[in-house]
């Protein structure tokens, strides 16, 4: 896109700063990531300011990279001299004009869709159901906050005609804000639940709020209802029910055969692929909308009944030969492909990247000139190699170098040989047509069905929670010991270190030497360091706790040999745990022999609380902090050094955020779980641990279930099998003791001993097949339940978890 500088300054309300800056500015790119590969000197950057994020910070680094184009609210203190700086008061604000002002410059019909439900599934069935006959422009995922909205909005181009852009908010006030950006000329409400209710004293004050994004709508479509009613008199209106005739479409559902009246007139029938409530709710809103832009009947019908789960995220699964598979099966586009690769970008485990693409959806002018863009796109973000899968991606990139080409999904999968893999991250991208997850399993390692799923947007949220409770520029250390809680470390890792935690915490040096191979920069500290690990620690740069003499000297005996210079170590101080630390005894030796040495300097000093969870030892713990105040003062003093100090785990924070002191060490919390009701409760779950039933049976009266006889069935009873033991991590005790897990969301007690790797449950009156869905812990059934059911902790049944169960992990 071109904008005339000038009425571009006006139009967000900026002072621009730049020696001889041009009367055009050609943008290909607008980016609000620092971390983008596709920053370069057609990029217009917005420096944005998060909780946690300051997009200033960059802008050094970015102009060294060939930015040029910088929106901020604060000029850097050198100012680049090519560089071109529009100076704003809210760089946020400016952002969302610059979007309304690219959005001005276009006259096509919009589709705008917010609600608390179904959003994302309505905007994606849409797009399929009206891409062949528009040329459509869509939110990629669901981009659609304060900042998804105006980036999603940037991708409009002159080819496009028709846009389809979802809004959601969470405060009052912020639609008024995304109105303007997005324009829509047809409106769709979606269900609308009690989710994201803080911000409102009402429902009716929510819906009044979303429907401010339909300001000026030539249509608005929503549910039937009285409150709807109430609200949009002035309002054109087009209602859709399941239950009311007098809706201006009139659904009745029979079986999976849904009936189409419209203004009252019998319309047509047609078998719909799902039947829950909330997916026909969705078909709904697609039907009115199609019939509102009066496509023809048989488009509509052949349409509806071809629609398709909705599949948002991006799964990382562990493969062969140490390679990672990024399984994105669902979609290709453009705009979805820029994010899956930024999304490979965070999240590989090895520096190789390879993508296998299948032909994208094109709605342009030039087939050819986009699937070179493409190519160009994959060069930017240093993709190593490219398998294209399809006829259009194999005929325009026929003659490009170092793109393997095949054009069907089977003949791929004849032609090439695992070997040809190792140790790198494979992002495989394709529209649902191609049945790219026939190549995503090719690549799989382990194939039980028992999986451990984890929620990575969950870590990010839980990470933000306990970050809420600190004050500006408390460090945050966190803890990825014992394989990061059992979820899996490497991933958690690299998500962590994107997040900017200051440090990761580790139990024993191998684990640090594993993320560090798998290119994780961040500081590391090793907690538990043995003597014998030593050399590697310091060769894979990894910080030692310090916690004794005897471990100290042994410590500077090998970092001497290797010449080291203020090599990073971390002093623990025993304050009350005892397991380790330097008692108030010991101090004096200490500070004998770090006075003079040069070869460690004490970057931290810390301390470890045994009881923050428990209000019953709250002097306990006020004493365990104030002896460590002492202490790390004294050792301050007499060393001449200002060190972090940090003394509070997850649960510290919770109870005890007066005493954060420098930095934190956060555990636990992380991966959902609290030891506080209440402070769970503000949580997301983060792992969910599934398998699928193999065998249903019915058990007559009498007869007995299991090894030792241990459950006699009474009455005749419906029995599940479920692969999954002890031999996986689930406690024993568990078992045929008041256990169950949950199926359809029913629970299904668990009968009978748990054995090394089956379990069985009692799924009488469930109504279920084998190959259903088993959860044996999650949102529904909290591992808090079951530790506290066969009296342990949740930490040791999340690190129980068998490294034999394959762990996935995903991001919305
Ligand atoms: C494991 C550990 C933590 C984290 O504790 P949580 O209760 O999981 O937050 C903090 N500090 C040290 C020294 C630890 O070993």
């Amino acid at each position: 896109m071109i904008f005339n500088t000038d009425i571009f300054s006006q139009y967000i309300d900026s002072e621009i700063v730049g020696v001889n800056f041009p009367a055009e500015l050609t943008i290909n790119n607008v980016s609000v990531d620092s971390r983008s590969l596709l920053n370069d000197e057609h990029t217009l950057f917005f420096a944005l300011v998060g909780k946690n994020h300051n997009g200033h910070h960059y802008i050094a680094e970015l102009a060294q990279k060939g930015v040029r184009y910088f929106v901020v609210d604060q000029l850097p203190i050198v100012l680049h001299k090519e560089a071109v700086y529009f100076k704003v008061s809210d760089t946020l604000l400016a952002f969302q004009k610059a979007a309304a002002f690219h959005r001005a410059s276009f006259d096509l019909p919009v589709i705008g869709i917010t609600g608390s439900r179904g959003k994302t599934v309505v905007k994606e069935w849409l797009n399929f159901l009206l891409g062949q006959d528009y040329k459509v422009i869509k939110s990629p995922k669901s981009y659609n906050s304060q900042t998804g909205v105006p980036l999603s909005i940037f991708g409009i181009k002159e080819s496009h005609s028709l846009g389809i852009f979802e809004v959601g908010i969470s405060l009052r006030g912020e639609m008024q804000r995304l109105q303007p950006i997005v324009q829509p000329s047809i409106g769709i409400l979606t269900a609308i639940t009690d989710e994201h209710n803080e911000g409102f004293i009402s429902i009716e004050e929510k819906i009044q709020e979303k429907l401010v994004l339909f300001s000026s709508v030539d249509v608005l479509i929503a549910e039937e209802g009285p409150i709807i009613r109430s609200l949009t008199s002035d309002k054109p209106l087009m209602t859709w029910s399941l239950y009311n005739t007098d809706a201006t479409v009139y659904g009745s559902l029979t079986g999976d055969v849904l009936s189409i009246a419209y203004a009252e007139q019998p319309l047509f029938s047609v078998q719909i692929p799902f039947t829950d409530v909330i997916s026909v709710k969705n078909m709904m809103s697609c039907i009115s909308v199609m019939l509102y832009m009066q496509m023809p009947i048989e488009a509509i019908v052949t349409g509806i009944s071809q629609l398709y789960p909705v599949e948002l995220r991006l799964q990382v699964t562990s493969a062969i030969n140490n390679c990672t598979v990024i399984d994105d099966a669902y979609s290709a586009d453009f705009q979805s492909l820029v994010i899956a690769l930024d999304f490979l970008e965070k999240h590989k485990i090895s520096k190789k990247k390879t993508i296998i693409l299948s032909d994208l959806f094109f709605n342009g002018d030039n087939e050819e000139e986009y699937y070179l863009s493409v190519l160009q796109l994959l060069k930017s973000n240093n993709v190593t190699r490219i398998y294209g899968v399809g006829e259009c991606i194999s005929r325009f990139l026929a003659d490009c170098p170092g793109v393997f080409l095949y054009e069907t999904t089977d003949e791929f999968l004849q032609k090439i040989s695992l070997d040809e893999f190792a140790e790198e991250t494979i992002l495989v991208k394709g529209s649902r047509a191609f049945r790219f997850d026939r190549i995503v399993s090719f690549f799989e390692t382990k194939t039980h069905e028992t999986v451990l799923e984890v929620n990575l947007n969950s870590i990010q949220y839980n990470l933000n929670f306990y970050r809420s409770k600190l004050k500006v520029g408390t460090k945050v250390m966190a803890m990825v010991k014992a394989f990061g809680y059992g979820s899996g470390s490497l991933e958690i890792a690299k998500l962590l270190s994107h997040e900017n935690v200051s440090y990761l915490g580790v139990a024993f040096a191998d684990e640090g030497i594993e993320l560090r191979k798998s290119g994780v920069k961040a500081n590391i500290i090793v907690m538990n360091p043995e003597i014998n690990a030593f050399p590697a620690m310091i060769a894979y740069d990894l910080e030692p706790e310090i916690y004794s003499i005897r471990e100290l000297k042994a410590f500077l005996k090998v970092a001497r040999a290797r010449t080291c210079y203020k090599y990073p170590v971390h002093i623990k101080l025993e304050t009350g745990m005892h397991r380790h630390g330097f008692t108030t005894a010991e101090l004096d030796e200490l500070i004998a022999i770090l006075r003079f040495t040069n070869v460690v300097e004490v970057q931290s000093i810390f301390s470890h609380l045994s009881s923050s969870d428990m209000p019953e030892y709250r002097e306990f713990t006020l004493d365990q902090i104030e002896l460590f105040t002492k202490n790390v003062n004294y050792l301050s003093e007499a060393l001449n050094i200002n060190p972090i100090r940090h003394i509070l785990n997850t649960s510290g924070i919770y109870n005890f955020a007066s005493f954060q002191m420098d930095m934190v060490r956060i555990g636990i919390g992380l991966y959902g779980v609290g030891n506080d009701p209440l402070e769970m409760e503000q949580l997301r779950n983060v792992t969910t641990l599934k398998t699928r039933i193999m065998q249903i049976k019915e058990v007559e009266n009498n007869e007995s279930i299991g090894y030792g006889r241990r459950y006699r069935v009474e009455g005749s009873r419906i029995v599940a099998t479920v692969p999954i033991g002890y031999a996986d991590g689930i406690p024993r005790a568990w078992g045929n003791n008041g256990g169950y897990v949950l199926i359809n969301g029913k629970k299904a007690p668990i009968v009978g001993a748990i054995c090394m790797d089956m379990l069985m449950v009692d799924a009488t009156n469930i109504g279920c097949k084998e190959g259903d869905e088993v959860i044996i812990f999650g949102e529904q059934l909290p591992v808090t339940i079951i530790a506290e059911a066969i009296q342990t902790i949740p930490y040791e049944i999340l690190t129980n978890i068998s490294q034999r169960v394959k762990r996935i992990f995903y991001q919305d």
